[in-house]
């Protein structure tokens, strides 16, 4: 039902320049494209039973999938993983024929499929699925065991696709409207818990008990979860902007208390996230958060939990300023995609910025929401030294390929960056907050984000997307001194590249440029030409030449506190927590 209209899925792989990272197979296009198998209907419901049996670390089940005919009929592309198999394909009573194609089996229907009409083909399926080889990275199903020595199992498949546990179709580009998803498990084995709420409980008597949880909205299939294990549960109610919010915590036995302590941080988050994005996406199916023999991913409604009720990433803090050791990273991060990742959600991964880089952005808002916004900004500023500019963040489309993992730490720069190109926090919260109504519950393209963004700015953001998104520069603000007068441009940028930049004269003096390719005079009023200075929320480069000279240019950071390392801007200077202590920056890890 949540799907983008047939025209923007037709039209998005043309609009950007994509950067390939391998010869790209039949098989990707087949896993991330929408193909003539998949046009034609959209997904209503899934009803999905899996039983899990770790006896012989086997999936067995079914999946009823309920769809609207909205084109002319063909056959039908269902997506179920090698060694996964496929036993039988049923519709209205009747087994179907199917030809599988690696990971796509594509099925000739029967039955008559009248446009409009409401169909169910179910899709029962067995066989020992991947397992995972470093979650949540790289997923599959974790067999895992816990420190008491119980089996602790979990899915981690962003990016590999559900299609690794169970039968769907696999792309973020349709949703569900809503999902139930029933997990039957040995009775030894403790709980079953996915995401929504647990509507039933079926303990059948010969020795297996079926979880029944139930998702009344939305849902990205990756987001899908199964969290299996002897768990500990407390809850908690949260007063927001859409009423009553029920919180659920699912921390090992082991871990009941400091969880408890850990997971109090999840309120002022919700605080925090409310007042910058709105409303919680997922009041009516409830927020949990629930330990995870893995890092952690933001499994809708069922946060999975894996930071070892530390603070910072693992006990790191990214940003190398200390503010990161002041919050749960997982919990924050993951939490943040419940409006980006999962309300709003990208039809393709090549798109993931929309996920990660507003994720990454939350990071630095909640550090604002807690100590100020000198702390907010000198957390996203920190992070640029993890900065790689080794492809674009943009990916290809189309083949199910996700851009630079500078996503997260250089798209949360491009947004503080366009924070400051507004320069009125009102309107940047109100475009924030106008992403999460508009496109609430919604697939999106990147540009469809871009375009409300410089909608509501009220400044064309077109090429300063293009850019940080695009490409793998830095703009670099050249200017030279005569005086008092300045010439500015910038250079290595996108053509027509117009960003609007804010340069200080002096102590809390600030002007407004708006330098272009062409150099372009002004006459500022320094009293010192040491005073000049970019300001440091913009990311770019500074560097300053003599007139005219090309053979005779000296560069410099505007700043000479400041590294001048490609990826720090001129005038950077960091201000740390009083008693934060400065961690050594971790190496680059790419969260989830
Ligand atoms: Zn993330």
């Amino acid at each position: 039902m949540r799907r983008l209209g047939v025209w923007l899925l037709a039209f998005a792989p043309l609009t950007r320049a994509t950067a390939q990272q391998r010869p790209f197979t039949h098989a990707d296009t087949l896993r991330g494209s929408i193909t003539p198998e998949r046009i034609w209907w959209d997904v209503t419901f899934y009803d999905l039973h899996v039983t899990i049996d770790p006896s012989d670390s086997t999936v067995h089940g079914w999946n009823g999938i309920s769809y609207r005919v909205t084109g002319r009929p063909r056959a039908m592309q269902i997506d179920l993983q090698t060694p996964l198999n496929v036993d039988s394909m049923v519709q209205d009573g009747r087994m179907l024929r199917y030809r599988r194609d690696g990971n796509a089996f594509l099925v000739t229907l029967a039955a008559p499929q009248p446009m409009g009409a409401t169909k169910t083909l179910t899709v029962y399926y067995h066989g020992k699925p991947r397992v995972a080889v470093k979650p949540p990275w790289d997923g599959g199903l974790i067999w895992a065991h816990d420190s008491a020595g119980h089996p602790w199992i979990s899915t981690a498949c962003q990016g590999l696709g559900a299609s690794v546990w169970w039968p769907t179709k696999d792309t973020q580009a349709d949703e569900p409207d809503s999902q139930r998803i029933a997990l039957t498990i040995p009775d030894s084995l403790g709980e079953a818990v996915a995401n929504g709420r647990l509507r039933a409980i079926d303990r059948r008597g010969d020795g297996w008990t079926t979880y029944e949880w139930f998702v009344t909205e939305p849902i990205n299939n990756y987001d899908v979860a199964a969290y299996v294990g002897h768990y500990a549960h407390f809850t908690d109610d949260y007063e927001g902007e859409g009423g009553r919010l029920t919180l659920g915590f699912w921390p090992l036995p082991s871990h009941l208390d400091t969880a408890r302590v850990q997971f109090a941080q999840t309120r002022p988050m919700l605080q925090c996230f409310e007042h910058w994005f709105g409303a919680y996406p997922w009041y009516r199916d409830g927020y949990q958060l629930v330990e995870a023999p893995h890092l952690g991913m933001e499994h809708q409604s069922a946060v999975a939990y894996g930071n070892g009720y530390r603070n910072g990433y693992r006990g790191r803090d990214l940003s190398g300023t200390g503010w990161g050791l002041t919050w749960d990273f997982i919990l924050v991060h993951e939490s943040a995609h419940e409006w980006f990742g999962n309300s709003i959600t990208t039809a393709d991964i090549a798109d993931m910025w929309v996920h990660e880089s507003f994720a990454n952005y939350a990071e630095s808002l909640f550090t604002e929401c807690r100590y100020g916004g000198t702390a907010g900004a000198a957390y996203v500023i920190g992070t640029r030294a993890k900065v790689q500019n080794d492809r674009p963040i943009v990916g290809p489309y189309g083949v199910n390929a996700e851009g630079s993992g500078d996503m997260y730490y250089k798209g949360g720069n491009l947004l503080h960056t366009i924070r400051h190109i507004i320069g009125n926090d009102s309107t940047w919260r109100s475009i924030l907050r106008g992403l999460n109504t508009t496109f609430r519950h919604r697939v999106v393209t990147g540009k469809q984000v871009e375009d409300y963004m410089s909608e509501h700015a009220g400044v064309d953001l077109s090429r300063v997307f293009a850019q940080y998104l695009t490409t793998t520069q830095i703009p670099v603000f050249e200017y030279q001194l005569a005086g008092d007068t300045l010439n500015y441009r910038w250079v290595d940028v996108v053509p027509g590249f117009d960003m609007p930049l804010r340069v200080s004269v002096g102590p809390d003096r600030w002007v407004r440029l708006a330098p272009r390719q062409a150099w372009q005079t002004t006459t500022l009023p320094l009293a010192d030409q040491d005073d000049i200075r970019v300001d440091e929320n913009f990311y770019v480069l500074a560097r300053r030449t003599r007139g005219g000279r090309e053979n005779d240019t000296v560069t410099r950071p505007l700043d000479s506190s400041s590294s001048g390392s490609r990826a720090h801007p001129g005038g950077l200077q960091q201000r740390r927590p009083a008693t934060g202590p400065h961690v050594p920056p971790a190496g680059h890890q790419r969260s989830s």
